[in-house]
């Protein structure tokens, strides 16, 4: 890379730690905040040091701002319902469909061995847990993308979670092979939701 300026560098580098930002895009996003006024990078620099206040939720163990996060206190949401999701970035996804009132549950991932996602540094002990303190949950949802790893995953854990006496059930097969959730749109999403079917 030329030589800018020691602070350039800095953001570049910083960019490019990002999914899917190689150090070309880096620069072009870096070139573009050098636009903005200081005003508005102080804001956005403020934006990304508040990012330290988030913690994870003690009862989903999704990203929160208090150690239970509102999903999990609101108390209008039903209790006997669970939904088993990979990140939780995906439960901005499923609860734009509208479809969903019950709770949830992030896994923190996908198995996926050769990347060393393993049951055992994926949240499945914490999830037996849950269940076992729970016996109201009578049906778990497992939303995962049907990929081969989303596939994977939800045979393990349909497998586990059958054992326990609980009913599992998946998402509908209105979601194309290969779909990943994340770029799912609502409609098709909350459709593969309601028409979801017992593993
Ligand atoms: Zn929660």
């Amino acid at each position: 890379m030329r030589r800018f300026p020691a602070p350039i560098h800095s953001v570049v580098s910083a960019l490019s730690r990002l999914p899917g930002v190689g150090p070309k895009t880096a620069l072009r996003y870096t070139f573009a905040l050098l636009l903005l006024s200081p005003h508005e990078l102080d804001s956005i620099g403020r934006a990304i040091s508040n990012l330290r206040n988030i913690q994870v939720c003690n009862t989903c163990l999704a990203y929160a701002e208090k150690p239970r996060c509102e999903l999990c206190s609101d108390s209008k949401r039903l209790d006997n319902v669970l939904c088993v999701i990979a990140e939780s970035r995906d439960i901005a996804t499923l609860e734009a469909t509208n479809a969903y009132h019950g709770k949830y549950f992030v896994l923190g991932g996908r198995l996926n061995p050769i990347d060393g996602a393993t049951p055992e540094t994926l949240n499945v002990d914490p999830l037996i847990t849950r269940l076992e303190a729970h016996p109201e949950i009578e049906e778990v949802i497992l939303a995962f993308s049907p990929d081969v790893h989303g596939e994977t995953t939800m045979i393990y854990l349909a497998r586990k979670i059958n054992s326990l006496g609980r009913k599992v059930t998946k998402l509908a097969r209105g979601l194309p092979i290969g779909a990943d959730i994340e770029y799912t749109d609502e409609v098709t999403l909350g459709d593969a939701l309601i028409g979801r079917r017992e593993v």
